[in-house]
């Protein structure tokens, strides 16, 4: 069984449910609806383990880790409840994306045990326990506590690498996020050192079985190319590991946006556009 047409694996944050989102979920459905999309996978993030992984703008918010908790489990009973109600129309699978900070393994251990998510994306947004992605502040600190950027590339790959094993996720999330702030990606995922990690993390993908994200989000941006970079696209193409489009959507103006072009992108390289349905594969 595989899925057809306009798709994101990745995706469907909402305002609701994520404070640096916007827009209810249900609206954000409706827009994939209205964009012809048969099948969409919603992936909020998980709530932190510890309130030094809130958010300034949940802090600012005056959420705490319980509350967060309490509204994860709100987004299980809203999105399962909009999968029911919208069977008919589009083929919702609610999912959820992963962290990988101190401590991250057990706590989605729980997560999975108490919500049951149809699949997950195992993403990587810490490094040395700072949000790297954030702003082009929190990633200068993360090059420093890491020693240079290419310490810190160093550092992302093997804490993907370790994330992968354990938490087996179906979709690999923006496999190359960590040169989110950095000009010279093109080069430096070419460097030896690098490049020898990208490509033991990829063995690792193709072994478990997993797919990747043609995470778009860079695309929305306005960058050139979406995660992961063209050289790395050729390495997974070349394995022959399936990859499905994620909008990485944060409201009703990103949903499916830029899923056409992803589509495009993969038919020119030779990707199969016939889609895994996701699942969930069991923790190790
Ligand atoms: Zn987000
Ligand atoms: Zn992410």
């Amino acid at each position: 069984m595989t899925l057809f047409g306009p798709i994101s694996l990745h995706g469907g944050h909402s305002g609701e449910f994520c404070c640096h989102a916007e827009d209810r979920l249900a609206d954000i459905i409706a827009q994939y609806i209205q964009m012809g999309f048969r099948q969409v996978g919603i992936t909020e993030h998980i709530p932190p383990k510890h309130s030094k992984f809130l958010y300034p703008e949940e802090i600012a918010q005056g959420l705490t880790v319980d509350h967060m908790y309490q509204r994860f489990a709100q987004y299980f009973t809203t999105v399962r409840q909009l999968k029911a109600d919208l069977a008919d129309r589009i083929r919702i699978f609610a999912g959820m994306e992963t962290e990988a900070f101190t401590g991250y393994l057990p706590h989605v251990r729980h997560l999975v045990t108490e919500f049951s998510p149809d699949y997950i994306v195992g993403s990587v947004h810490h490094v040395a326990d700072i949000c790297f992605d954030y702003s082009s502040q929190t990633y200068r600190e993360a090059v420093r506590a890491c020693g240079s950027v290419k310490d810190l590339y160093m550092a992302y790959f093997d804490r993907q690498f370790e994330m992968i094993q354990a938490v087996r996720p179906f979709v690999v999330g923006h496999f190359d996020l960590i040169r989110i702030h950095d000009p010279d990606y093109t080069k430096r995922v070419l460097q030896p050192d690098i490049a020898q990690k990208i490509d033991r993390n990829l063995d690792l993908i193709k072994d478990l079985n997993l797919v990747m994200d043609l995470n778009l989000r860079p695309l929305a941006r306005g960058e050139a190319e979406p995660y992961p970079a063209k050289s790395i696209l050729e390495k997974i193409r070349s394995r022959q590991i399936p990859m499905v489009p994620g909008d990485d959507s944060h409201g009703i103006f990103q949903a499916g946006k830029h899923v056409d072009t992803g589509i495009r992108l993969l038919v020119k390289m030779g990707f199969d556009t016939n889609w895994p349905v996701p699942r969930l594969i069991e923790l190790k």
